[in-house]
């Protein structure tokens, strides 16, 4: 049995022995396909899928401690990063046996990329209210509509779309989950360049596109409790306070420390602490089984809280620092006004936790 620390020393062995330029915010800013291969065919992707679906049949658990090594070292994961993290969780949680055995192998050998379908132009922190919609067409879906804020969608092989099957009182109700080709006949994706002028994230317009019945995820009309399921994985990992430990890191190696960093850091490390042990509860969560939707808002809330205070800390200190330690506290600040966006904006997390109850 491979115990926590061989994983580790396993991970570092790997970065080791594959150069790469250790950039802050790395899971979403660094895309990599052969490093995303190279990755897979050590083992290190995928490592808590059943090993028939080409996952390394461990446990969330082993997930954790693979990704907080690749994040800490800033390594590039974005080509594989939403396939790995949610989408193949989620068919392993709802598709089909046929669907599991489509997808899941070749996104364990990072050989099909993902982008996320969710926002849309009127439709974010209130993604219930999405307009793109998907009608029946013989064995197969017709999908129209426009999503918004989509990374990577112009690197990807495929989408996961989040449309309306039917009008209910509850528009949380009749909402589907598909997976639709990136190369199908009515997809138009336009770059939008973000703050540092850099196309990161798209609008995805879908015309009339067609998508096999046996690409829907789980069941129609059901795509509201499963994408709020999904939304644990989004928010839980480690991903949410380490995007900046690179930054942290080459600070630290390079010694600009001086007496007051030293004793801010001593703050900044008890809360990295707490946020590895509730990330650490969540993936257990997981592993049991539960969605701990609310648990993954409370890491991504505070998570971000962490980073950004990072980013505080290191700022007096820039003065002194050698080019590549101020490349990482630019990449840390261009980045941090989206993190408490990203993945549902801190005011709804605040709001999630403050009317949970139990
Ligand atoms: C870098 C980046 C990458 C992204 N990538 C993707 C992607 O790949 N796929 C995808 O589908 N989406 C993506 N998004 C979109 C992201 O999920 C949305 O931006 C987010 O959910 C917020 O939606 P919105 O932008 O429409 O803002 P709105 O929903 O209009 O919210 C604006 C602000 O209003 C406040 N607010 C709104 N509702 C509430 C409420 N209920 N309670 C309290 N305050 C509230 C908040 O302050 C919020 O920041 C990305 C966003 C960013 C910044």
């Amino acid at each position: 049995m491979t115990t926590t620390e061989d994983l580790r020393k396993k991970v570092r062995d790997f970065l080791a022995s594959h150069p790469f330029t250790p950039r802050c915010d790395s899971w979403a800013g660094a895309y990599d396909p052969g490093f995303s291969r190279e990755l897979a065919h050590a083992g290190l992707l995928a490592v808590s899928w059943p090993e028939h679906l080409g996952g390394g049949g461990g446990t969330a658990v082993d997930r954790l401690v693979v990704t907080e090594e690749l994040l800490r070292a800033g390594a590039p994961l974005a080509a594989h990063w939403v396939g790995e993290r949610q989408i193949g969780p989620t068919l392993l949680r709802h598709g089909t046996p046929e669907l599991q055995e489509e997808f899941c192998p070749p996104l364990a050998r990072a050989d099909r990329t993902f982008a996320l379908g969710m926002s849309e132009p009127d439709a974010g922190s209130d993604l219930a209210s999405l307009r793109t919609s998907a009608v029946r067409d013989g064995d197969g879906w017709r999908i129209t509509g426009r999503k918004i804020w989509t990374s990577g969608a112009h690197l990807a092989t495929h989408l996961y779309v989040l449309a309306r099957t039917s009008r209910e009182p509850d528009h949380h109700d009749g909402l589907t989950e598909f997976i639709v080709a990136m190369d199908a006949p009515g997809i138009t994706v336009t770059p939008i360049l973000d703050l540092r002028g850099e196309h990161h994230f798209n609008e995805v317009a879908l015309e009339d596109v067609y998508v096999p019945g046996r690409w829907v995820i789980g069941r129609v009309g059901e795509g509201w409790r499963q994408v709020v399921g999904q939304l644990a994985f989004e928010r839980g990992g480690p991903e949410r306070f380490l995007s900046t430990y690179p930054l942290l890191s080459a600070v630290l190696t390079a010694g600009l420390v001086d007496d007051t960093a030293r004793r801010e850091l001593r703050a900044l490390a008890a809360r990295l602490q707490i946020l590895r042990a509730w990330v650490l509860e969540t993936a257990r969560t997981l592993d049991a089984g539960g969605a701990p939707v609310v648990q993954a808002a409370m890491s991504k809330y505070l998570g971000n809280r962490f980073e950004l205070s990072v980013i505080e800390w290191a700022r007096p200190l820039m003065p002194r620092a050698i080019p590549a330690v101020r490349a990482l506290y630019d990449q840390a600040l261009a980045a941090s006004p989206a993190s408490g966006i990203r993945g549902g904006a801190a005011q709804v997390m605040l709001s999630m936790i403050a009317k949970d109850n139990r």
